[in-house]
């Protein structure tokens, strides 16, 4: 299939553009590079172009017939959101709409939208599963649900088939070592961590042990950015298939709390790691963890690196690449 990947250039796109490639389709990535890479398009056609400039996506619509469109392209950090919600609201939807009108002007009638499981906001329950309520409670959160709303009435209008897969906590890195996590600023526990581990910075903050989980610290699901990217092929084999529009939920079903990640780091790394206390982080739910039973269901997804020191060792290695080629940051 030819596959327009919009926000290529970026964490999980360029894992995306990698893996799609590797399938067999034939990729045209469209990234702004406002917070994306050049150098992290590993192949295919690259088109720079924001999805603020309606005539640029009509132009790259005209020259190419896409069996289906991916849209990674979004701004990412929850605080910044509470911040600007002028830029999320513009940014994550309407700019997304215009990349929906492009494509129903166009006939395409296949997406795949990178959601997030920021759009439950604080769970009523886990393991969160798709009958969960969505009450986000961020701008980030709230632009990612408006996007998923809109979608449901393009299907109704226009017959634009859509599925949402909402990640929990994208992490990990190229099994390869060719792709990583480059965001600036680095919010991320993760990377953040093995920053700390590589010497890239004096140590990590934990954000409360006070909550109410055994260790004290939130619970999380990380998830494999290779399984997501899996996850995508499926969705849209689903969608080529004739399948209906539908939202997953993407996580490991396990959770690892911000201890036990730093600990996994210390064991992969065998460095010593930095660790400061410091108070919760506003907007943090105690536990966040995904019920993923039917993206496997429905989609025949299985996470391949469900473990979470061979997340964390993906994740090492590019760090260690990255720490040799502080450039490469850009
Ligand atoms: N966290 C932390 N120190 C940091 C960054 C994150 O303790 O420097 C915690 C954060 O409070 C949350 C977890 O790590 O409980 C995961 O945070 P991250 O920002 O990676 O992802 P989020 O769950 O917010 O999407």
């Amino acid at each position: 299939m030819k596959v327009l990947v919009v926000g290529g250039a970026g964490y999980i796109g360029s894992h995306m553009v990698k893996l799609l490639l590797r399938a067999g389709h034939v990729v045209v990535t469209l990234d702004s590079l406002v917070t994306g890479y050049r150098d992290a398009v590993v192949g295919g056609e690259f088109v720079q172009c924001d999805l603020a400039d309606r005539a640029g996506l009509d132009e790259v619509f005209k020259q190419h017939a896409f069996d289906g469109v991916m849209h990674f392209a979004s701004f990412i950090q929850v605080g910044e959101s509470v911040l600007k919600p002028d830029l999320y609201y513009r940014n994550n939807f309407c700019n997304t709409l215009n990349l929906l009108d492009a494509m129903v002007a166009h006939g395409v009638k296949r997406f795949i939208f990178s959601s997030t499981a920021a759009v439950f906001g604080e769970p009523d329950y886990v393991p969160i599963d798709e009958a969960h309520p969505a009450h986000p409670i961020n701008p980030y959160g709230i632009s990612k649900w408006m996007v998923e709303q809109a979608l449901a009435d393009y299907d109704k209008a226009y017959g634009l088939k859509a599925i949402c897969l909402r990640y929990f906590n994208a992490a990990g890195a190229d099994p390869e070592g060719e792709l990583g996590e480059r965001h600036d600023p680095e919010t991320h526990l993760i990377p953040l961590v093995l920053q700390a581990a590589s010497g890239r910075r004096p140590e990590i903050a934990v954000f409360g042990r006070d909550y109410d989980t055994p260790d004290g610290t939130c619970i999380r699901d990380y998830v494999h950015v290779m399984d997501l990217c899996q996850a995508h092929l499926q969705a849209l084999a689903a969608l080529a298939a004739g399948g209906k529009s539908d939202a997953f939920n993407l996580g490991n079903g396990n959770g690892f709390s911000v201890q036990e990640v730093i600990d996994a780091a210390r064991r992969v790394s065998g460095r010593n790691i930095s660790v400061k206390d410091a108070t919760r982080r506003s907007g943090d739910p105690a536990r966040l963890v995904a019920n993923s039973e039917r993206a496997k269901s429905v989609l025949g997804w299985k996470p391949e690196f469900a473990d979470l020191d061979v997340i964390v060792e993906h994740a090492w290695n590019w760090e260690i690449k990255m720490n040799a080629n502080p450039q490469v940051e850009g």
